[in-house]
Parts: C-alpha cells; sequence; structure tokens
C-alpha cells in the first residue's frame, strides 16, 4: 500500500489585521483554518472551491512560502510546519510549486536557459555546461524546443511559458509539486495539453500532485481524491468517482450542480441546479457554527451553533455536515 507523501494537520493560516494609530491588531483574516489531509506518495489530490476560499493561500502554506499560524506539516518524512526559512532551504529541492500566471513569474530579463538554471545554480553544484545540459534534457521533457535555450520569456506563447514553470519546477528532481491554478491563465485549446503534460510527467517521474483549481471538470480528469474548501476550511474529501458521484456536502452538491455535462446521453441524468443564496461570508469574521449555515440550503439549529467534525463518513470520504452525525 502507498504511505502518504504529505501529511498536513489543522494547519491554520490567519493574515493579521491592524487598525488605529498605533496599528494594534484587531482581528485575522482566516484564510487557511484547520484543514487537514494527506496526499499519498504518486497521487494527484485537488483541491478545489470558489475564488477567494482559501485554496491557494493552503497550497503555498503547505510548501512553508509562509511562515504558518499553526497545524503541522509533514513532507517526506520530515516535519517543517516549524522549521525557519533557512532550514527549510535544504527541503526545497523536494517540493516545487507551479504559479498561475507564467508571465507574472518568469523573469522578463533572463532568458529561457538561465530561468530554467537558476534552481540547479543555487542548490547544486554542477558546472557551466552540466547545466547547460540539464536545462537543454529539462527542455526536451516539457516538449520545449531545446534551440531555444537563448530566447526571452515574451518570444513564448502562453502555453509554452507554463512549460517553461513547469521545467524549472522540475530542475532539482522533485517529489512534490503544487500546481495553484496552472491553467487558469490559458486558452481553453491549450489548458488540455499542459494537463497532459503534468501526466505524463507524474507517470515518468513518479510526482505527487496538490492540484489547485476552480475548474471541476479538469480535477475530475486528473485527481485521484478531491477536496473541496469553503471559507477556509475542507468540507469534503474523497476519491474522485464518489465525490463527484455522490456528494455528502450540501455545497459540494452547489458546486457540483453548476457543471456542465460532457456527455449528451448523460445530460438527462444531470441533478438539478442549486443556486446558492447569499453571498461568501467574510474570513475576518466567519459564522458562528458551521462555516457555510448562511447559504446552505439544509441547514438546521444546531448547524448555527456547532461547528462540524470534518470525519469520516464511509471508507475514505470525509465530510464535515450535521447531516451525517445522524447517520
Ligand atoms: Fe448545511 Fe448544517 Fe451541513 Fe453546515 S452542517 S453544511 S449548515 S446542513
Amino acid at each position: 500500500m502507498t504511505k502518504p507523501l504529505v501529511k498536513v494537520r489543522d494547519l491554520k493560516m490567519h493574515f493579521p489585521i491592524y487598525a488605529g494609530l498605533l496599528r494594534r491588531q484587531v482581528g485575522a483574516v482566516k484564510a487557511v483554518d484547520g484543514v487537514s489531509f494527506d496526499i499519498l506518495e504518486g497521487e494527484t489530490l485537488g483541491l478545489v472551491g470558489e475564488s477567494g476560499c482559501g485554496k491557494s493561500t493552503c497550497g503555498r502554506a503547505v510548501l512553508r512560502l509562509y511562515d504558518i499560524t499553526g497545524g503541522e506539516i509533514t513532507i517526506d518524512g520530515r516535519a517543517i510546519g516549524a522549521e525557519d526559512q533557512r532550514s527549510l532551504r535544504a527541503m526545497r529541492p523536494t517540493m516545487q510549486m507551479v504559479f498561475q500566471d507564467p508571465q507574472a513569474c518568469l523573469n522578463p530579463r533572463m532568458t529561457v536557459g538561465a530561468i530554467i538554471g537558476e534552481p540547479l545554480m543555487e542548490h547544486t553544484g554542477l558546472s557551466g555546461a552540466e547545466r547547460t545540459d540539464r536545462v537543454r534534457e529539462l527542455m526536451d521533457q516539457v516538449g520545449l524546443n531545446r534551440a531555444f535555450i537563448n530566447r526571452y520569456p515574451h518570444e513564448f506563447s502562453g502555453g509554452q511559458r507554463q512549460r517553461i514553470g513547469i521545467a524549472r519546477a522540475l530542475a532539482l528532481n522533485p517529489k512534490f509539486i503544487v500546481c495553484d491554478e496552472p491553467i487558469a491563465a490559458l486558452d481553453v485549446s491549450i489548458q488540455a495539453q499542459v494537463v497532459n503534460l503534468l501526466e505524463e510527467l507524474q507517470d515518468s517521474l513518479g510526482l505527487t500532485y496538490l492540484f489547485i483549481s476552480h475548474d471541476l471538470s479538469m480535477v475530475r480528469h486528473i485527481a485521484d481524491r478531491v477536496a473541496v474548501m469553503y471559507l477556509g476550511k475542507v468540507v469534503e474529501l474523497a476519491p474522485r468517482d464518489a465525490l463527484y458521484g455522490e456528494p455528502l456536502h450540501p455545497y459540494t452538491e452547489a458546486l457540483l450542480s453548476a457543471v456542465p455535462e460532457p456527455d449528451p446521453a448523460m445530460a438527462g441524468n444531470k441533478r438539478q441546479r442549486i443556486v446558492l443564496q447569499g453571498d461568501v461570508p467574510s474570513p475576518a469574521n466567519p459564522p458562528q457554527g458551521c462555516n457555510f449555515c448562511t447559504r446552505c440550503p439544509k441547514v438546521m439549529d444546531i448547524c448555527r451553533k456547532i461547528d462540524p467534525d470534518f470525519h469520516e463518513v464511509k471508507p475514505g470520504h470525509w465530510a464535515a455536515c450535521h447531516l451525517h452525525d445522524l447517520d
């Protein structure tokens, strides 16, 4: 049986709010508020939710791009939740990130060779010639023409720039990659190519992914298991087919009811569209009890008082909802 490569327990990432002349802390934005999950070796865990639900912050916090507020993170057997940024440096090769907007994260003044080779400079003792060989190898791996090694990012299309970002993330042979909305900024025609590339690389290199996206159709395609986030918390986590076939949490039901059915033969079986009323509450002032109680079509009295436990309702299928306390 495969073991977890990544373990996250009760992860919290709160950003303080300061106000007044003395800049006193008057509250906190609870962007991630007690999230727990495992990611097995070689698996893709999809993390979905509306924008602003905290999924990108969660991905960055798992890689310790932030100093987290609380919780435990273990990656490849090493607890990194409390480590300072200097000691984390040795772990950086193992864990990498592919960002949403390749345009924004590639230095326009550096050639592709320098961009992909930068982590090799930072973390390895390779000579210049060895680095160039490795960069060419990486360009082959991600489907970029190695003859373009001296070109600049603006000379590439959006899809090619994302391939540059992926090659850079692969440079140090990572085991775990957080893909933060890696296709959201790309034309629809290019999205499938990049997702297929990520899948091929996973198969050939044995990579483990946390794939963050608001696109439920794409997550259904790529993920083995899926976690659904709402207002800083994971409200449901299950193997892909169980989650899409039989969602347990009312929020997941509402999200899935809005996904178009690609197969015309199945279109008649499509669930009824659930339109949620009201806005997502502020993460600085989440509601008491269940954080979905202000919008939930199935809300009960208990929901406004007691925050439901995130518990295993069926084998491997977790949810945080009082409806399933009653089972
Ligand atoms: Fe809805 Fe209550 Fe379940 Fe929250 S606990 S999702 S409010 S039914």
